[in-house]
């Protein structure tokens, strides 16, 4: 078992029950503080912990890791330090918050190196290399396909086959708190003979959850399903924005562009594998039988509650979705096998997404092309306004969390409010 995931370790810092950063968490961001130069950081309870600061403390002293890594504003260079000294780092902050160390227990250091989080700014974790998507919710895929295409052959013939994803862009992937303008575009409306120009009216957020590659690929080399995880640092929230009208009149025949690449919002932490090892699951059953580089051994899918609100302006949020990511027909591994057997390869930094992550019931769907039956059908807000798809004013969260024996892994919040177009 990995140290720091030690079930019975409690820590000699208040951490609230309900709190996403149990000591069993540990997860890695970038913090800024008032005007200082950025920092990787940690998180436990409510405070933020300066990673840089307690190596200076000489805590990491053994653990022979260059101080630079904990000074840059992205964990790219810590990340490719590699599993065994991320994991000895993460074992360390462990044993520092841990009640029954006592050498490392000390208030007046804690004061030193520690914020209260509602006085930090919490910015943009790595710097995003290539970024892909997947689509690899078989409930997703078959609820847009039988809203697009024909109900009785939902899933295109590939699917079942391969996981289906685009290369999509990364300059545009912001940190939770990003207000974004509604995009404009073209669209074509319903029974019109030409396009127009204009805002989007089917503004739409996509439940998904990301993972972060921490070691690079070369060129040609395939990496195995097996091997594929020492590849992958950790997972963060998602919300792909998607603009229906756009993306609908765009697609044909080389798939999402304008519609898709104008704002994605991830949390701020990324919450790495070793956290979520207590959490693994088995993955749905895959039929017909995969390809050779496609198959796996073991559990490789992640028990990950995930919520979505609607927060309009001045009002109380409501709760749209509930979904898991253990939902996954593709696993990660799977994923990355399928994304480098031709021999493309992957970069400390790239970020790929799972695509929309929807359950079988409505309650659970990760879209509101999906719940309002592609703008069919309103729900109602508990301000009392409907929605049927993202208005001007409204914030979406979405929120991810672990449970089990007691302990909470929590992914914190990818949160966005919509402004009116410019
Ligand atoms: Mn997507």
């Amino acid at each position: 078992m990995i140290k720091a995931n030690n079930p019975k370790i409690k820590s000699w810092i208040d951490i609230p029950a309900d709190s996403d950063f149990s000591i069993q968490n540990i997860p890695f961001g970038i913090f800024q503080y008032k005007s200082q130069a950025p920092r990787v950081c940690t998180r436990i309870g409510d405070y933020i912990i300066d990673v840089s600061k307690v190596k200076d403390l000489a805590f990491f002293a053994d653990l022979d890791i260059p101080k630079s890594v904990f000074r840059n504003p992205y964990l790219n260079d810590f990340m490719a330090l590699g599993k065994e000294k991320t994991r000895a780092v993460r074992n360390r902050i462990s044993e520092l918050f841990n009640k029954r160390i006592k050498k490392w227990n000390s208030r007046e250091l804690f004061e030193h190196y520690s914020y209260k989080a509602d006085e930090v700014e919490m910015l943009l974790p790595v710097k995003v290399g290539d970024y892909t998507d997947f689509y690899s919710s078989i409930q997703h895929a078959t609820n847009i396909g039988k809203l697009f295409r024909d109900p009785k052959n939902a899933l295109l013939p590939n699917w079942r086959h391969l996981p289906v994803g685009y290369h999509g862009r990364s300059s545009s992937i912001v940190v939770s708190g990003t207000p974004f303008h509604r995009p404009k575009g073209q669209q074509m409306p319903p029974n019109a003979d030409k396009p127009v120009y204009g805002p989007s009216k089917r503004l739409d957020f996509e439940l998904e959850m990301a993972f972060v590659i921490g070691q690079p690929s070369g060129l040609g080399e395939a990496i195995s399903t097996d091997k594929a995880e020492d590849y992958i640092f950790g997972l963060t929230l998602f919300n792909d924005w998607s603009a229906r009208d756009i993306q609908k009149w765009e697609y044909v025949p080389l798939g999402p562009f304008l519609g898709k690449n104008f704002a994605s919002h991830i949390s701020p932490w990324i919450i790495t594998m070793d956290a979520l090892e207590p959490f693994r699951v088995k993955g749905p059953k895959q039929s017909p039988k995969v390809l050779p580089y496609l198959q796996y051994e073991g559990e490789k899918n992640y028990d990950v509650n995930l919520e979505v609100l609607i927060q309009p302006e001045e009002s109380e949020a409501t709760r749209v979705s509930l979904s898991n990511f253990k939902f996954m027909y593709w696993n990660m591994c799977q994923q990355l096998a399928h994304h480098t057997v031709n021999g493309c390869n992957v970069n400390v930094g790239d970020m790929m997404a799972s695509g929309t992550i929807s359950g079988k019931t409505k309650k659970s769907y990760g879209s509101m092309l999906e719940i309002s039956m592609g703008g069919k059908q309103s729900i109602k807000m508990s301000n009392g306004t409907e929605r049927k798809f993202i208005e001007d004013g409204d914030t979406v969260i979405l929120r991810g969390w672990c449970e089990k024996d007691n302990i909470r892994v929590g992914f914190g919040e990818a949160s966005a409010k919509v402004l009116p177009a410019t």
